[in-house]
């Protein structure tokens, strides 16, 4: 399949060649013929799949062609639930309908200075992306004039539900026109998102790609036993030397802890910055701007605020402590591996986690293997059962020589690890990690999952 045979309008094609894309990844190819029928959908696939052109695509498309109503309102909305990913699907716009005549795209984000809002709200748009509670602000002012919306993309459903803002969705939902097209994306489709569904889509076409074996595979997933916070600091560190690290992201469990260990990072030298909810979106977008530009290593981070940021060049995911919930796990070390990249996702365990340990693995069907860094073993041994403790000696990763070594790949280090190694590399055997497939030569992944 090209995407020649997806019918979409000549200039967004030429927009998809100056990408890099050779062809759609399987959610593209299954959503966007249903979306140019105009069909609701309703959709899931793994984090990292392309859902954004399967949205914005369509929807461009749809631009193409001039509105019957009189309006300056918006013909598409875009829903997200945080202001990192409302800027990520601003810049698709732009970047799939650069070559389109006149596309406005305008952001409506929490955190942001009204008077400009309220400036951008009162000229011509076509393309609105806003996170739902400010945008219920300017709705209720009566600033948004919806007559002629055609489209509304609830993008990461499931997270708009966990952060309790699906009151505001259905809210926005009814302020539209009913004839509007409506699509949802979600990493899962369960109960709770049908519900929603059934409020907000008509007759919708249901597009799940299975994912469950497929998923990760081009994530290589460590565990690390640690005693301590100080333990904990020191594997840090040593994994932070390793010069396979590119750029990685740094999980904390809460805002506080991101911006201690920031501190201490960039104290000991890295190149380190905190990301997390408690920062203006100045400080926020200053932050993923200089992480996007290379200028940054390590983001360390807290969950809501990494939720769908998209930066090839991170190679690594550490959970400095271990997410609360196992739904979690999978969109954190989805932050590396993007585009079918290679990943390292490493995490940290102490006694206390066990049963935590058990959850993510119960939830992505696959045991983490456990590895020691030579001087820096725990003491703290694992109970039986819990984590990787049943699959007996743990694998040693690496000597501390290796990590200065021209491996780039970093996989070659962990050669103990072989049968793990050996499924994964055959899935995605990309070594040039930290390339996108923008632009390059290499073929797309995604041709090899065929
Ligand atoms: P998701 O929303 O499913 O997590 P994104 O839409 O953020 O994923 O896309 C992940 C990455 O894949 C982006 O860097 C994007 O540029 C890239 N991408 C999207 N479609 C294709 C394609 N058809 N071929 C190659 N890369 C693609
Ligand atoms: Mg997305």
């Amino acid at each position: 399949m090209s995407f020649e045979n997806l019918n979409l309008h000549p200039l967004i094609l030429k927009a998809i060649v100056d990408s890099g894309y050779t062809e759609p990844t399987p959610i593209q190819e299954q959503a966007i013929p249903e979306l140019l029928a105009g069909h609701d959908i309703m959709a899931s696939a793994q984090t990292g799949t392309g859902k954004t052109a399967a949205f914005m695509l369509p929807a461009l498309h749809r631009l193409a062609t001039p509105s019957k109503v009189h309006s300056r309102g918006p013909r598409v909305l875009v829903l997200t639930p945080t202001r990192e990913l409302a800027l990520q699907v601003s810049e698709a716009a732009a970047k799939y309908g650069k070559h389109l005549p006149r596309v406005k795209v305008v952001s409506i984000l929490g955190g942001m200075p009204y008077p400009l809002q309220n400036k951008l709200l009162s000229q011509p748009v076509d393309i609105l992306v806003a996170t739902p509670g400010r945008l219920i602000d300017h709705i209720q002012r009566g600033r948004i004039d919806f007559s002629r919306l055609e489209m509304m993309v609830l993008d990461e459903a499931d997270r708009m539900l966990d952060m309790g803002f699906i009151d505001d969705v259905e809210r926005i939902a009814s302020a539209t026109p009913a004839t509007r097209q409506t699509l949802l994306f979600s990493a899962t489709l369960d109960s709770a998102i049908d519900k929603v569904a059934a409020r907000l889509l008509k007759t919708p076409k249901r597009i799940q790609i299975a994912a469950q074996q497929a998923r990760l595979d081009n994530i290589e997933q460590r565990l690390h036993y640690v005693d301590d916070l100080s333990h904990k600091n020191r594997l840090l560190d040593h994994l932070l030397r390793d010069m396979a690290l590119k750029q990685a992201i740094v999980f904390t469990a809460t805002k506080r802890d991101a911006d201690t260990l920031a501190d201490n990072l960039s104290a000991q030298g890295h190149e380190a910055a905190a990301l997390h909810g408690d920062m203006s979106q100045r400080d926020r977008t200053r932050t993923l701007t200089k992480l996007r530009h290379g200028g940054l290593r390590v983001l360390v981070a807290t969950d809501v605020a990494a939720r769908g940021i998209d930066v090839a060049g991170i190679t690594h995911v550490i959970n400095f402590d271990l997410p609360k919930f196992a739904e979690d796990y999978v969109h954190r070390i989805g932050r590396t591996g993007r585009a079918g990249a290679a990943g390292i996702a490493v995490s940290f365990a102490s006694g206390k986690d066990g049963v935590n340990l058990k959850k993510i693995e119960r939830f992505t069907g696959q045991q983490i293997a456990s590895h020691v860094v030579p001087g820096l073993e725990p003491r703290f041994k694992p109970r039986p059962g819990a984590g990787g403790a049943s699959r007996g000696t743990p694998n040693v990763a690496h000597k501390r020589s290796r990590t200065w070594s021209n491996d780039t790949s970093g996989r070659n280090a962990n050669s103990a690890n072989g049968n793990r190694d050996n499924s994964r590399g055959r899935s995605f055997d990309s070594d040039n990690r930290g390339n996108s497939f923008r632009g390059s030569s290499n073929p797309s992944p995604y041709a090899r999952t065929k």
